[in-house]
């Protein structure tokens, strides 16, 4: 069974608003193993949006909308509905007795708006809505689905587990899903795509999602069998090979961020780290204490932008120049030192400017304390983003 999802309202057309309504259903039916092949926003346009439903309604099995239901003449969901099916609406006793119920609970009255929100499309089921007045619906006819919910999430989410996900497992096959998830730190998409695209390019099941962010993306990979066994082999058979061919850049298997992973080595050797940084202004910091418990690895850090800042809390030589492997060193060094901490990163460089992306990330353990010098290309934010990227998986490859 395949998807499609129209969000309704014209506000979600604007820059101020954004349809997260169908992200979240959308991650909902992929867990069912049901594909979103097509989703659209259509503002409060009855024709357009009777247009929209018609060609979902005849292309995919499963037409899924959010919003639109409230009780004004803009809430033109339920009417563009009844039109692209044609059929007709009916008022439903049980939805307007919750209408009512839900008024008196808050001391009002409904107005005589409100008695559109009954109206319920011949032959759909009613679904009552715990958390609003709008009802939801779901039409089922020769094998394909039509679900009207509201718009507010707090409203939908719960109808989305309470009344939709029951009712499409039961439509569904019997089938296992079995997922695997490995997230990469520091290669380019197009590098990550060009390599492993080879092997799971010859696969639809299990299907592969690439996520990227700057230096950091994500692979999935979803099988959906009859049995667990059938969709284990199928995972192995796509991702033993791509494990094989990125090697160490994998930082987690499981989901968890660069800095959970961080503090789970850390925190199983009972060891501890410290930072000193000057052009990420505490954003390293910032990202490893993001992970509660923290504190139990975590000593501190030093947040010295000038070079006064760097000499005196971190004993940085005058003189050095602020962005040098040199003060990469002995920033790493001073903060090891002065924290007590088993491991020390530093950071500095130049987020922008003539030398932007020029950048020394330092890190001192027991014994030892080098630097690196990266060339990171982009907008300060993302020369920022990346140092911390490049110090943590630093870190997390020391500590393996
Ligand atoms: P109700 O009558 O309960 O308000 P409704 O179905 O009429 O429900 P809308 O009036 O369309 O809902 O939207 C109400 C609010 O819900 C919006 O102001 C917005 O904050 C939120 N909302 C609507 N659609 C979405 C969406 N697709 N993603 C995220 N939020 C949404």
């Amino acid at each position: 069974m395949n998807a499609e999802i129209i969000a309704v309202g014209s506000e979600m057309l604007t820059p101020d608003k954004v349809d997260t309504n169908s992200l979240y259903i959308t991650r909902e039916l992929n867990t069912l193993g049901i594909e979103v092949v097509a989703k659209c926003i259509i503002g409060d346009d009855r024709a357009r949006l009777t247009e929209a439903i018609r060609a979902a309604w005849k292309n995919s099995g499963l037409v899924i909308l959010t919003g639109g239901l409230g009780p004004t003449e803009d809430d033109i969901t339920r009417d563009a509905a009844a039109a692209a099916l044609d059929v007709g609406m009916t008022p439903n006793p049980a939805a307007w007795d919750a209408i009512l119920n839900r008024f008196q609970k808050f001391g009002r009255t409904p107005t005589e708006n409100n008695r559109r929100q009954m109206l319920i499309l011949d032959g759909a089921e009613m679904l009552l809505n715990p958390n609003g007045t709008a009802p939801g619906q779901w039409f089922h006819r020769d094998g394909r689905v039509l679900v009207l919910l509201p718009g507010p999430p707090r409203e939908l989410k719960p109808m989305m587990q309470a009344d939709i996900i029951p009712r499409l497992i039961a439509m569904l096959p019997p089938q296992v899903i079995r997922t695997r998830w490995y997230r990469v730190a520091l290669m380019g998409e197009s590098d990550l795509d060009q390599l492993i695209a080879p092997i799971y390019s010859k696969f639809t099941n299990p299907a592969t999602t690439i996520l990227a962010a700057p230096g950091d993306v994500d692979i999935h990979l979803r099988a959906r069998c009859e049995t667990a066994e059938e969709a284990e082999a199928l995972l192995a058979e796509v991702g033993d090979p791509i494990r094989e061919l990125i090697g160490d850049k994998i930082y987690s298997e499981n989901g968890d961020s660069l800095e959970q992973v961080i503090g789970k080595l850390l925190r199983a050797k009972g060891q501890s780290v410290a930072v000193a940084e000057s052009l990420t202004g505490g954003m390293l910091g910032q990202q490893i204490t993001a992970v509660s418990g923290a504190s139990d690895y975590f000593k501190g850090g030093f947040l010295t932008y000038t070079d006064e800042m760097k000499h005196q809390l971190l004993g940085v030589p005058e003189g050095t120049e602020a962005v040098s492997e040199a003060a990469a060193l002995a920033m790493a060094q001073g903060a090891r030192e002065r924290t007590g901490a088993d491991y020390a990163l530093s950071v500095t460089g130049f987020a922008d400017g003539d030398q932007a992306g020029h950048v020394y990330v330092g890190l001192a353990t027991a014994g030892d304390v080098h630097a690196r010098k990266l060339k990171l290309s982009g907008d300060r934010l993302r020369v920022r983003t990346l140092t911390v990227l490049n110090a943590l998986d630093w870190l997390r490859r020391s500590l393996l």
